[in-house]
């Protein structure tokens, strides 16, 4: 409504500062994505987020950018560390919802023809949909170890190898976690879900590699084509989404008056130096490692699927963790803002980082090439695998794009496709086997409720934030 977009450049948008905004906000993207964003809420929503204490640069909205809770998903913030502020909504109800992305030796040739005796296999042994039950069935005791250890806890009972540690971020165990400051209700629900997929957008699919781009970067990641994949993609169940319901209340009860300062309730924020801040950041740590414990708890019983269907031992299938990335998060982190470092919480909803080469936290392994960023498309798209951009600490602090982005709402979707068609045709045109708890999620993640991620990515690699490496395609797909 009335919002007016300058260019800047080619592929980058301002809505300039006016008003009580305290920067212009920044669309990244191409015309034809531009005029996607423009169709739902999301430019008033990433202007909204200017007026937040202690924004830096500018608000930023990514090229899969569009409508989400007070803050869109795809949306980039940078508040100060000390005068700022924090924000669940800008964190997003999922914390640490993310991807992680397993290698494997196998190759396409191998596994056709067995594609639905995989998929009923790990359609039964990960759990997923609305329904309780985990990988780990446990009491709170164990909820709180894993808030605060992280994959640590999972290398210790089995889950786990070193190695997987190594390549996740933060190395799977966030630091500054508190179990105390998650409630007994979030406990209470996150308990029974340890090692659960969850349902809606959420998925586990095998994929094979079709392109790779850039071989050397390709080397380094250990991708080739025609090598088969595994791409889990889920958060921290009702652990986080209580967790972040339990601080927005808090938020409203104790800092009314930065509430009612802003445009939006919905970008409710805690100032920095709070207790209420110290608190929240605390317990979205804690949140941070529930989420990382399931989806490795979800890796490693993947290799053991494998292990049977294949008959062969999970190392000996190659089946290592290339990455982790977190989507959902607020990071305290060190940026040069007008040559000065500044601590700052760096928000990423519905965004990935995607740290540069040479950059301290990129794992030893990649350090040489840039940290990996896995961009999903859809369950009949491409899937990307990128690594950090030169330019990305300079336009986007450290991120990119997170997915494709939804073109359409559920229910939306939900008019327009039925289940069974979308599966049916999956298989019949594609070759992709597609098993879910019920036909609606189906519907409600058909690939054409989704923006094209071959445009999404390409804008990222045109920009330098997030550059190619790799292409993937699906074969088998579970979800909720
Ligand atoms: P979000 O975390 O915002 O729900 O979604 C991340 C991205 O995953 C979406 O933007 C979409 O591009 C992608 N996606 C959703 N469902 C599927 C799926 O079943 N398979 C794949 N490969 N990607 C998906
Ligand atoms: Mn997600
Ligand atoms: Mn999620």
């Amino acid at each position: 409504d009335g919002i007016t977009l300058e260019q800047v450049r080619e592929y980058v948008w301002e809505v300039p500062q006016e008003g009580d905004m305290r920067v212009p906000a920044r669309v990244l993207a191409s015309e034809a994505l531009l005029e996607e964003i423009s169709e739902d809420k999301t430019l008033e929503q990433i202007t909204n987020t200017t007026h937040l204490p202690g924004i830096t640069n500018y608000a930023i909205c990514m090229p899969d950018g569009h409508q989400g809770y007070g803050f869109p998903v795809g949306g980039v913030g940078a508040l100060d560390a000390e005068n700022g502020c924090i924000s669940p909504g800008a964190v997003g109800y999922d914390i640490n919802c993310g991807v992680r992305m397993m290698r494997t030796n196998l190759t396409y040739d191998e596994l056709q023809g067995r594609e639905e005796e995989l998929v009923d296999s790990l359609f039964a042994n990960v759990p997923s949909g609305l329904g309780g039950g985990g990988i780990v069935e446990s009491g709170v005791d164990t909820v709180d170890e894993i808030l605060e250890r992280g994959v640590d806890w999972a290398l210790e009972h089995g889950h786990a190898v070193e190695e997987d540690l190594l390549h996740c971020e933060d190395e799977g165990m966030r630091e500054g976690a508190d179990a105390d400051k998650i409630s007994q209700k979030a406990k209470d629900r996150g308990k029974n879900q340890i090692g659960s997929l969850g349902s809606g957008n959420h998925f586990l699919e095998v994929q094979r590699v079709t392109d790779v781009f850039d071989d050397e970067v390709g080397e380094a990641f250990g991708l080739e084509e025609d090598q088969i994949v595994v791409l889990i993609h889920c958060g921290s169940r009702g652990l986080g989404h209580q967790t972040c319901n339990d601080y927005l209340r808090k938020i409203e009860q104790q800092h009314q008056g930065l509430l009612n300062q802003l445009p939006d309730k919905e970008l409710a924020a805690a100032p920095a130096g709070s207790q209420l801040a110290e608190d929240y950041y605390a317990a979205m740590n804690a949140a941070i490692n529930f989420a990382w414990v399931n989806r490795q708890l979800i890796m490693h019983r993947t290799r053991q699927v494998f292990e049977r269907v294949f008959d062969r031992s999970w190392e000996d299938m190659e089946m290592e963790l290339l990455y982790d990335v977190a989507h959902n998060i607020a990071k305290k982190e060190t940026h040069t803002v007008e040559g000065k470092e500044r601590e700052l919480y760096v928000h990423r909803k519905g965004a990935t980082r995607a740290f540069p080469a040479g950059h301290p936290e990129v794992p030893k392994a990649y350090r040489d090439v840039g940290q990996p960023v896995i961009i999903p498309g859809s369950m009949g798209a491409g899937n990307y695998v990128l690594r950090g951009g030169e330019n990305s600490m300079d336009l986007t602090f450290g991120s990119t794009a997170h997915g494709a982005g939804r073109l359409m709402s559920r229910t939306q979707a939900k008019d327009e496709y039925w289940g069974g068609d979308v599966q049916q045709e999956l298989e019949e045109q594609d070759q992709i086997y597609v098993k879910a708890q019920s036909g609606a999620t189906v519907a409600e993640e058909a690939p054409g409720v989704y923006k094209d991620v071959d445009e999404v990515v390409r804008v990222s690699d045109e920009l330098g934030i997030g550059d190619k490496v790799a292409r993937t395609f699906p074969v088998c797909n579970i979800k909720g």
